[in-house]
């Protein structure tokens, strides 16, 4: 399967984390993307480069000041306040209230909700080649292919209109879906990442023809904790085209089969004609970060059944950590969904 990365993204490089009363390593680190794309090299995948396709498609799903502010925020920030190390946001404005004011340091906690997203000398090129990354994977789908896979990295699915949180800055199957709705008319994001995609739900939660489904553990007391509740299922025009599938701590492979059953089905009965997959190997039983347990079967089981289902498909790298099966279940991943292309083509 193609792979689309570009290695600018390793230029985002945080180094520590405040987390539950104490500094740890940045879980969100560079060496994700290399270890995942030297894997899939290793395994017989192509790596190749994304086109640049400019700056419409963050602006498709982004606030337009929230994607202007951070093709300066680096230099405004070193420049306002003397500091060279990363610049992590002290202020926030509470539930969303409030303006956009003029002075950096207030910028930056404007467009963002926590302490993960700090802004550094290499943020703007990481997070603008990662989403191209997905942009661009979503472009050969549309010129034909039937499934390509966007090295994202940063991620995104914690990114909403107009703030940054849990690591993500640009939503990039967010950019990908919308990038498909240029030629099919009702388009699906499956996020299968451990936690709700909270900037996801957030973008298209009033859109009719963008249908968000995603299974993660309850958020009632696990990150993003504020959106991905059962019970959101869309607003307006987009009232029904929301659906969380919600994980406890503790449940296996065969728990997170049968929501991922669940999923398929509604986007079915949706009537999308294509989809994005926001993949996130943070489900493993080993990751970091994980309160889950899927297995290296459990991904492979996902990846056969979204391949099967049969749709044009974008997969859009999001979570996973620095755990000992990432890259493996990477792998494991895409291996499985060319397995089930070869058997289909077969079956002619
Ligand atoms: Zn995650």
């Amino acid at each position: 399967m193609k792979v689309v990365f570009d290695p600018r993204q390793t230029a985002h490089a945080p180094e520590t984390y405040f987390r539950r009363g104490g500094f740890i390593t940045h879980p969100e680190q560079p060496q994700r993307a290399i270890l995942l794309r030297d894997a899939l090299a290793g395994a017989g995948h192509e790596i190749v480069a994304p086109a640049d396709h400019g700056l419409e498609p963050l602006y498709a799903v982004h606030d337009r000041g929230y994607v202007d502010f951070f093709r300066t925020a680096w230099t405004r920030w070193v420049e306002a306040t003397g500091s060279t190390e990363a610049a992590v946001p002290n202020y926030h404005t509470g539930r969303r209230e409030g303006r956009v004011p003029q002075g950096v340091v207030g910028q930056l906690g404007y467009y963002a909700t926590d302490t993960a997203c700090p802004v550094m000398a290499g943020t703007w090129e990481a997070i603008y080649w990662s989403a191209q990354s997905a942009v661009d994977a979503a472009d050969q789908v549309l010129a034909g292919a039937r499934m390509v896979y966007g090295l994202s990295r940063p991620p995104g699915h914690h990114a909403s209109w107009d703030a940054s949180n849990g690591f993500c800055f640009f939503n990039n199957a967010a950019a990908a879906a919308r990038h498909l709705r240029r030629k099919f008319a009702r388009v699906a994001v499956l996020d299968v990442d451990t936690h709700a995609g909270n900037g996801t739900q957030d973008i298209f939660y009033g859109d009719p023809d963008v249908f968000y489904a995603s299974l993660h553990v309850d958020p009632a007391d696990y990150p993003p904790y504020y959106l991905g509740y059962g019970d959101e299922t869309g607003r307006d025009a987009g009232l029904g085209t929301t659906l969380n599938l919600l994980l406890n701590p503790g449940d296996g492979d065969a728990e997170i089969g049968l929501a991922v059953d669940r999923a398929l089905a509604a986007i079915r009965d949706f009537g999308a004609e294509a989809l994005v997959v926001s993949l996130g190997f943070d489900m493993a039983h080993d990751d970091p970060l994980s309160v889950v347990r899927c297995t290296a079967d459990g991904f492979a089981a996902t990846a056969a059944k979204i391949t099967r289902f049969g749709l044009p498909t974008v997969l859009v790298q999001e979570g996973g950590y620095l755990g000992p099966s990432l890259s493996d279940n990477a792998v494991v991943f895409l291996n499985a969904c060319d397995a089930a292309l070869a058997a289909d083509a077969a079956a002619g």
